[in-house]
């Protein structure tokens, strides 16, 4: 009998459901998270809404553990911002869950014990071994540049706002988050504010997502809202603009942006750059991982979810099948095994580590069920918004 634990790498609403779940099938699981609190990833985006109600971003064994301890559930329709995703639910997730949760330790290399990369033999025998690296002292602030911002701007902090009303803001992106940003500060309402929205793209096409037809509806109406400023003239759109370079704009203190062809954007006081993420592997170099080349996710999920062939997100509910590497024993689950493709719901994230727990558990029949319908974004079948 193995006795080691599974060692879960994040302490955002997958890694804590996969705990829950690991935790019902008797297994140990113990989980490393690197920021200060449980969701830590979430807390840079406090103030957004999400587009799952509460119904969708409860994982159902992490539900279970909760009830257990008397907290009260939100309500299943209500649509959270991302604090009340972290002080409603993964907090006190974090909480129940006890010493399985270590904050402040960050997982700095995962390799097989005694063998790198290299070496065959003992790779389905010998343990993995994790090292990291706790937090010992407060963390450094890092100062980020004034022109240049990572993330949706929170316009309801009036320092925020000053920074934005009245300016010449570029929003680079054509994600969710870059809809939110559209919406938020074409609304600003403050005479004098340019908004341009660059996109790589050549058109706007399915960039708004499929509107009414969309399975969950507020994810469709933040496509609409968007698409509403727009229409309103409220933003300029400059399609098939791939930045190069931005650059001083002369003594201005702002910046010209600079396009692979040439093309050039100017006079530019604030860029909103919201493209997406991509994951950090760094940390798994001396592990054989099995990942598409494009995507950087697992590959037999890559082709599912790639972005350029598959604009619906309708990718099926998929498990350990799909999530398994040549490294034994090691798993991509949540954000992470999206790679950098933009589509990935909580939901689907839970649905991965229940078949994942279950798989571990020896309970392959679970391991293979599908328990989950994921909603449509409703661009499949059509043409999605007219642009
Ligand atoms: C603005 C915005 C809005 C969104 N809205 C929705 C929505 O409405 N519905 C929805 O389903 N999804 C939404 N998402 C996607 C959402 O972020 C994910 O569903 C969810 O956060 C994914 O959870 P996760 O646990 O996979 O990843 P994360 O939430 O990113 O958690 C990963 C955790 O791992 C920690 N970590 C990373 N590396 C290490 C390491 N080496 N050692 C230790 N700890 C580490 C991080 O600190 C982090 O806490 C939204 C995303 C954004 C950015």
């Amino acid at each position: 009998m193995n006795t080691l634990p599974v060692v879960v790498v994040g302490g955002g609403p997958i890694g804590l459901a996969a705990a829950a779940q690991l935790r019902e099938r008797g297994l140990t699981p113990q989980v490393f998270e690197r920021g200060p609190v449980a969701g830590a990833a979430i807390s840079e985006w406090n103030h957004v809404r999400l587009f799952s109600s509460w119904a969708e971003l409860i994982d159902p064994a992490a539900r279970r553990l909760l009830d257990a301890t008397g907290w009260v559930a939100p309500d299943d329709d209500a649509y959270p911002t991302g604090q009340d995703w972290t002080s409603n639910y993964l907090q006190p997730l974090a909480a129940a869950l006890g010493d399985i949760v270590q904050l402040g330790t960050e997982v700095i290399g995962v390799a097989r014990r005694g063998r790198d990369r290299v070496v065959d033999a003992g790779r389905d025998t010998e343990p993995l071994s994790v090292h990291i690296r706790r937090a010992d002292s407060t963390e450094d602030r890092i100062t980020a540049q004034e022109v240049i911002e990572y993330r949706v701007p929170n316009i309801d902090d009036p320092d925020v706002r000053t920074r934005y009303a009245g300016k010449h803001i570029v929003i680079a992106g054509s994600g969710h988050s870059a809809l939110t940003a559209i919406v938020a500060l074409a609304n600003l309402e403050s005479p004098g504010t340019r908004i341009s929205w660059v996109l790589r793209r050549g058109d706007v096409g399915s960039t708004f997502g499929g509107g009414e037809d969309d399975q969950l509806p507020a994810r469709g109406a933040l496509g609409l809202r968007a698409k509403r400023a727009v229409d309103a003239g409220l933003l300029t759109v400059v399609p098939g603009f791939r930045t190069a370079t931005i650059e001083p704009d002369g003594d201005s203190g702002r910046v010209a942006l600079i396009s692979d062809t040439g093309a050039r954007i100017e006079d530019v006081d604030r860029v909103v750059v919201l493209t997406g993420f991509r994951p950090d592997l760094s940390w798994l170099s001396e592990i054989r991982l099995g990942l598409d080349p494009v995507l950087q996710a697992p590959v037999e999920l890559a082709p599912l979810i790639d972005p350029n062939v598959h604009s619906c997100g309708t990718v099926y509910p998929h498990g350990v099948a799909e999530l398994s590497h040549p490294e034994p024993n090691v798993f991509l689950v949540g954000m992470k095994s999206y790679g950098r493709a933009p589509t990935f719901l909580a939901m689907t994230g839970y649905e991965q580590v229940r078949s994942i727990a279950a798989a571990l558990a020896g309970d392959l029949d679970a391991a293979a069920r599908v328990e989950l319908r994921l909603p449509e974004t409703g661009v499949c079948g059509g043409a999605g918004v007219p642009a």
